[in-house]
């Protein structure tokens, strides 16, 4: 908690962004591993902003005593839940530092690997992420679904996403910057980390199950998950029906000069009903299926012609650290 005091004024800075949703019950517990983790560092002056997406359980007030116990501890409230991807953009544009970290509040993500991102970091790495080596406390059909999605990821689109990630990662500095020009209301962060480039490396840990609370990712919520990461970064899915169009043409044209054929040389027996049901139904279908796809881009394009703000601030409280060291690196930097 003295690290501003060990550090001199001009250290680099460290930040820790992390998005919580109705974790109180174990929030102290994270709070004190990943304060443990961060004292143990050296040479970086440390700051941890806790992003608290519209939880109801009572983590706002439980953010507000771990800030007035740790200087080096800020928070956001949310106005509402706007969920874990806007959470993390809202808390990657109110830090300031040289490198932040982005982890979960659930104590899945071990604080522990952080001296090692940091390690890969001073290295020259902008984006150091953590890769599960093991998912343990997670179903089977959980497992192969999220493999499965990454491998059409990476066949349907031109980014590069590495398996067995999350958002557990150590972003540089110019890599935030980068990811703060991103103001698409629909986001995939995921993608985005990728799209980005830079020099990019992993580091594996082994996942643990959830410490407290339960996962509010569902499948239902996951398959939405994977449309908005198909849909924000391929137009495949409306590609693919130019194509299964104009097969279905070529096989109706080729089907009528059959007819035409079979009709001159042997006359024209009455045709089957079960063969003409089949083909409207599954023209139908085709066709249904066609307009939900153009639906869904058409309402993300929707969504984002709105040009509506990406969340809204209920509170903000500044780390007690920041407030006694007067000008915050940004100011300074306006002033030079
Ligand atoms: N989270 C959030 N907003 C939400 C849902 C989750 O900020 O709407 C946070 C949550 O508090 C946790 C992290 O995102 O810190 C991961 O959530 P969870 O553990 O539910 O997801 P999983 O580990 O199952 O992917
Ligand atoms: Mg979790």
């Amino acid at each position: 908690m003295a690290n501003a005091d060990i550090h001199p004024a001009n250290a680099p800075t460290l930040a820790v962004v992390v998005p919580a949703f109705n974790e109180a019950p174990g929030l102290r517990a994270f709070h004190a591993r990943l304060r443990t983790v961060l004292d143990a560092v050296s040479g970086l002056a440390t700051r941890i902003l806790f992003v608290d997406d519209g939880s109801t359980d009572g983590t706002a007030a439980l953010l507000e005593e771990l800030s007035q116990e740790d200087a080096e501890t800020a928070f956001l409230v949310l106005s509402r839940n706007f969920g874990k991807e806007v959470a993390m953009s809202a808390g990657l544009d109110h830090v300031d530092a040289d490198a932040v970290v982005i982890i979960d509040a659930d104590l899945q993500d071990p604080p522990e690997l952080i001296p090692e991102m940091i390690e890969r970091w001073r290295e020259g790495y902008d984006v150091v992420y953590a890769q599960r080596t093991a998912r343990r406390g997670e179903s089977w059909l959980k497992r192969t679904t999220a493999a499965g999605f990454y491998r059409s990821m990476r066949h349907i689109s031109t980014i590069e996403i590495p398996e067995d990630t999350g958002d557990f990662r150590l972003l540089s500095r110019r890599a935030v910057e980068a990811l703060r020009r991103f103001r698409e209301r629909r986001r995939f962060m995921k993608g985005l980390y990728a799209w980005i480039g830079f020099k990019q490396i992993a580091v594996p840990y082994a996942r643990e199950p959830r410490h407290a609370g339960r996962s509010r990712f569902n499948y239902w919520r996951l398959w939405n998950f994977a449309l908005e990461g198909i849909t924000s970064f391929s137009t495949i899915p409306l590609q693919l029906f130019t194509y299964l169009g104009l097969t279905a043409a070529l096989l109706a044209f080729g089907f009528g000069a059959w007819i035409i054929v079979k009709t001159l040389l042997w006359g024209d027996p009455v045709a089957g009903y079960p063969s003409m049901m089949v083909v409207i139904l599954f023209l139908g279908g085709m066709q249904l299926l066609a307009l939900g796809v153009i639906g869904e881009y058409l309402g993300r394009l929707f969504d984002e012609s709105k040009q509506r703000p990406l969340y809204l601030l209920e509170r903000q409280q500044t780390a007690a650290a920041d407030e006694e060291a007067g000008p915050t690196a940004i100011d300074r930097a306006h002033s030079a």
